[in-house]
């Protein structure tokens, strides 16, 4: 269980707004990242966060799609 006093002195490393305690993840009340709690340590790291709205978590647009122009492509 996360401590309450360290729940307070943590902050979404993007936006620096509080955070809070929803289920068994830290969830930032600004932008909605969700943050894994690993052995009851808040994993307070962007490339661990959830995105809001994206299962799995990680990033959500970053070569979601495929290019249709791929480098390096026989021409
Ligand atoms: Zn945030």
């Amino acid at each position: 269980m996360i401590d309450k006093e360290l729940l307070e002195i943590l902050a979404c490393p993007v936006c620096k707004t509080e955070v809070r305690l929803e289920g068994e993840r830290i969830v930032c009340t600004h932008c909605g990242r969700r943050y894994p709690v690993r052995d009851d340590i808040p994993v307070m790291l962007v490339d661990e966060a959830e995105m809001p709205g994206v299962p799995g978590g990680g990033a959500p647009q970053a070569g979601a799609s495929p290019d249709p122009h791929p480098p390096g492509a026989a021409s």
